[in-house]
This record gives structure tokens, C-alpha cells and sequence, in this order.
């Protein structure tokens, strides 16, 4: 039998069980499929193929270094994935295939037709600290508020010690390695180290100076008080048991201690759980569905020109614009800015969503299915354990609470880096009468915006 291992959303060499399973099978050879025209379809970033491919470029280089063989293929889409599949394992001779579960739908479709073409899959659930459907209510459902879903997850796990990630041994001799034109890269991604020494010391060091902070910095976005790796958990380069057992390493407790610090970034990690187990559950999810039917009947707006407002960061609302213009700079925005920006979008510009979803998915360095679609039905009201209708952001009152002094606005919106503290989260007034209108007139009137937003709801 001889025995390959296919890399997708988890490109990892340690902590990865499917991996290790593979090899101690007897496999030396490994395959990605690079998927343009399918990452094109799901509305990949730039900058999010720029960091895929610059890391497997560097696990065939680390792979050689072990004796094992990276295969780099051309897979263009999911529709011709299967039959490239088919001829490479014919070539080759496979007939086993180990590899990681994506739960996507079309992920799901791409494994059933890729069953039987001859070698058999082997697929293992290394996304996700447990899998989908293994945390579940006592009538056996998948539960559809947070809070308990963490209960359950707690009641099963507390006692638990996460393994750290050990790296794998080589399997020959060191064999050659060279870049593949298909992993050639535009540079987009080169701020996101992708080597694991650099990584682990990323790790280690957000460990050591920040996670005894993050509850109390989490949500400042002038101060980089969250871990930042979000872009390397999308894709698998780091998983959440790692991050588990590392701070388990340091606090053994840490899964009694729910009011540590450390436990609200586990908090988060759970959340991003709950959300992969939901589009599993329910994947309506994946086909740009309402969680909460009810929903269905809202009236988005399609206002073409409030959308494009948003995109480019000119609503004039400095805390919105501050955080689309992050957004389209760097790829990458705060948590606490991702929900008011989408809150906006979707209360006081009434645009559907789905819209905003995308132009997400477009632009981020961590997209994720999952998160992103969890996150946007939150805000918008419409998903499971989201927020109330009637809970609306006030964007002005945001601004002042988490970025007081203006530090982050004035970092992304440069015009207005000479407003005091005080005029700058809604400036207007304060431009006017000093008669330098430098900045976006606000595209809607806050009040006007939150009551039309409420009666749009109460469908
Ligand atoms: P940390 O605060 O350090 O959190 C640790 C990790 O937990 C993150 O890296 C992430 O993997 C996970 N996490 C944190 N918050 C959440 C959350 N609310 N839901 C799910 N997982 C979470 N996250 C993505 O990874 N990809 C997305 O496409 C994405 N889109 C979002 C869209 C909206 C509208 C909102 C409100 C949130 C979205 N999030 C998304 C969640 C969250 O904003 C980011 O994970 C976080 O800002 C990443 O920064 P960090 O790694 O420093 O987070």
C-alpha cells in the first residue's frame, strides 16, 4: 500500500494527527492543490493566497529537509479537483489518502467525490478542539446559545491536558526543494512571518506579556492587546489545542479558572469552535442563509452608494472609517471594530449582510467562513446567539469608550489628526466652526438611522 497525505486548511507539520498517522503508515510524498479559480468562487483575498502559498512553499522546503515530497498541483476548482485527484493517484500508484475534514459544504461535496476514486480516504477532524456533533444537548442537538455549548465543553474537557505539538521525525534522507511557479508569491503577506520558530516565539511571547492583559486590553484596538494569529488558525498553521496546551503549560488550572485573563482568550477559541460546529450542524450557514428564519423578511437597502461609502471608509463616522481603512491597508481588523463597522453596515445603512460578508471575505488576511458568516449574522441580528435587533451600536459612543483619545483614528483617517480628543469621534460640528472642512459630511443621521433600523426589524 502506499500512502499520501493531502494538505488543505491545516498547514502544519506539528499537531497534525492526520500527518503523523500518514507517515507512521508509511507515507513520504504530500499534495496541495492550488485552487485559484475555487478561491476565486469563495471570495479568497489576496493577501490570504499570498500567505497560503508562501507557507507551502516553506512546508515543502521543511518537508524535503524530512525526506518527504510536496506535490504542488494545479486544481483549478472543485468541479475538475476530483478527476486531477484521480490521475495523480493513478500515476502514483496511492492507495490511501490521509487528510483533515473542512467542513464547508462545498468542502464536504469536494471529499464525497474524492472517496472513491480508488485510494482510501482517511479523514480526521484536526480543525476543531472536538468534532462537530460531539458537544451536544442532553436531547442530543446541537446547541444554539454559546454559553452553554462552552458549559458542556468545560463539563468534558476541564480535566483534560492538551498536548503540546511535537514536530515530526524525518522519514529518509533530505531531498531538494524548489519554489513551484504555482506558489510564486506577490509579497502582499510578507508583514505575516510564516516560519514555526518565528511563530513560536510569537506565540511565547503573547503568552508571556499579554494574556494576563487581554481581558482588560482585548478591546482597545489603538493597543495590540489580542494575539494576532487569527490569520495562522484560518489556515491551520496553528492550532487551538496548541495554544491550549501552552497555556496549560503555564497555568495547569487554567479550564477551572474561568475569570483568568487567560480563560477569556480560551473564551474566544470557543467561539470559533461553536461557529465551526454550528456550519457543520446547519449548512444553510454555508448557502448565504438566515440562521434565524425570522429574519427573512427584513428589507435591505440597496443603496449602492452607501455600500461603496463603507467599503472605502468615508461615511464620516471617524471610528467606521478608521476601521474599513485598517481594513483595506493592512487585511486585518480589530474584533471590536469588526463589530461596530458591521453593526453599521447593517442597522444604520440597513445593507444586507451577505454584502458586507463578502467585502470581508474579499479583503481579509484571516477569512474564514465560519467566523466571518458567525460574526456578521451576530451583528446583524439574524444568526444563532446573536444580538438582539434592538440593541443597535451607537458608533459615536463607541468610539469614545474604546479609543478615548482618538489614537486609532487618527492613525487611519490622517485628516482629521488635528481635532482634540473631544470633537474627534463625530467632528463635524467642531470642522465647522473652525471652517476647515476636511472630512466625509456623515452619510446618515445616527438617530434618523437607529429608528429606521428598528422598524425595518420589527417585520
Ligand atoms: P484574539 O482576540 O487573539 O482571539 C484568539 C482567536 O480566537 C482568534 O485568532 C480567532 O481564531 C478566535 N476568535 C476570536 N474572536 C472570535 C469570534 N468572535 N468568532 C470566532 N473566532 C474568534 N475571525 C476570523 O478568524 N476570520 C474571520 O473571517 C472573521 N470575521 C469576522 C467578522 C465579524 C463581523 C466579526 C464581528 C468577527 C469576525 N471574526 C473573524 C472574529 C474576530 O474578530 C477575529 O478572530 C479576531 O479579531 C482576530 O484577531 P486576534 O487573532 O488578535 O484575536
Amino acid at each position: 500500500s502506499k500512502v499520501l497525505f493531502w494538505f488543505r486548511r491545516d498547514l502544519r507539520l506539528s499537531g497534525n494527527q492526520a500527518l503523523e498517522d500518514a507517515i507512521n503508515n508509511g507515507a513520504t510524498e504530500a499534495l496541495f492543490f492550488v485552487c485559484e479559480k475555487q478561491w476565486q468562487l469563495h471570495n479568497t483575498s489576496e493577501i490570504q493566497i499570498d500567505l497560503v502559498k508562501r507557507r507551502v512553499d516553506y512546508l515543502g522546503n521543511e518537508l524535503a529537509k524530512l525526506g518527504i515530497k510536496l506535490h504542488v498541483i494545479n486544481g483549478e476548482s472543485f468541479d475538475v479537483l476530483p478527476s486531477k485527484l484521480e490521475a495523480f493517484i493513478n500515476e502514483h500508484s496511492f492507495t490511501q489518502i490521509f487528510a483533515n475534514r473542512e467542513y464547508e459544504i462545498n468542502e464536504l461535496d469536494r471529499d464525497t467525490s474524492c472517496a472513491s476514486l480508488g485510494a482510501q480516504l482517511h479523514l480526521y477532524d484536526g480543525d476543531v478542539l472536538c468534532s462537530p456533533g460531539s458537544i451536544v444537548t442532553k436531547g442530543g442537538e446541537m446547541f444554539k446559545v454559546f454559553t452553554p455549548f462552552k458549559k458542556a465543553w468545560l463539563a468534558q474537557y476541564s480535566q483534560y491536558i492538551f498536548k503540546i505539538s511535537e514536530f515530526i521525525r524525518p522519514v529518509g534522507e533530505s531531498i531538494p526543494w524548489q519554489t513551484p511557479t504555482l506558489l510564486t508569491s506577490n509579497g502582499l503577506s510578507d508583514k505575516w512571518p510564516v516560519d514555526d520558530a518565528v511563530l513560536s516565539q510569537v506565540i511565547e511571547q503573547f503568552l508571556e506579556d499579554k494574556i494576563n492583559e487581554y481581558s482588560e486590553y482585548r478591546d482597545i484596538p489603538s493597543i495590540k492587546g489580542t494575539s494576532g494569529l487569527s490569520p495562522y488558525l484560518a489556515l491551520g498553521i496553528i492550532s487551538a489545542t496548541d495554544l491550549i496546551a501552552r497555556i496549560q503549560q503555564r497555568i495547569p488550572d487554567v479550564l477551572y479558572r474561568t475569570k483568568l485573563s487567560a480563560f477569556t482568550y480560551i473564551n474566544e477559541l470557543l467561539w470559533r469552535e461553536f461557529y465551526r460546529h454550528l456550519m457543520f450542524i446547519f449548512p444553510k450557514l454555508c448557502k448565504s442563509k438566515n440562521f434565524n428564519e425570522k429574519y427573512n423578511a427584513v428589507q435591505w437597502l440597496d443603496d449602492e452608494n452607501a455600500y461603496t461609502a463603507w467599503c472605502e471608509g468615508n461615511t464620516g463616522y471617524p471610528i467606521v472609517d478608521a476601521a474599513m481603512r485598517q481594513l483595506n491597508q493592512t487585511g486585518w481588523m480589530h474584533n471590536r471594530l469588526r463589530m461596530i463597522v458591521a453593526s453599521f453596515l447593517t442597522k444604520h445603512l440597513l445593507i444586507d449582510w451577505r454584502k458586507g460578508e463578502a467585502y470581508f471575505m474579499s479583503k481579509l488576511i484571516d477569512g474564514d467562513l465560519a467566523a466571518n458568516n458567525g460574526g456578521w449574522q451576530w451583528a446583524a441580528s439574524t444568526g444563532c446567539d446573536a444580538q438582539p435587533y434592538f440593541r443597535i451600536f451607537n458608533p459615536i459612543t463607541q468610539s469614545e469608550k474604546f479609543d478615548p483619545d482618538g489614537t486609532f483614528i487618527r492613525k487611519y483617517i490622517h485628516e482629521l489628526e488635528w481635532v482634540p480628543a473631544k470633537y474627534i469621534h463625530f467632528p463635524h460640528d467642531y470642522i465647522n466652526a473652525v471652517g476647515r472642512q476636511c472630512y466625509t459630511a456623515p452619510i446618515v443621521e445616527h438617530k434618523e438611522a437607529r429608528a429606521r433600523a428598528l422598524d425595518a426589524f420589527k417585520v
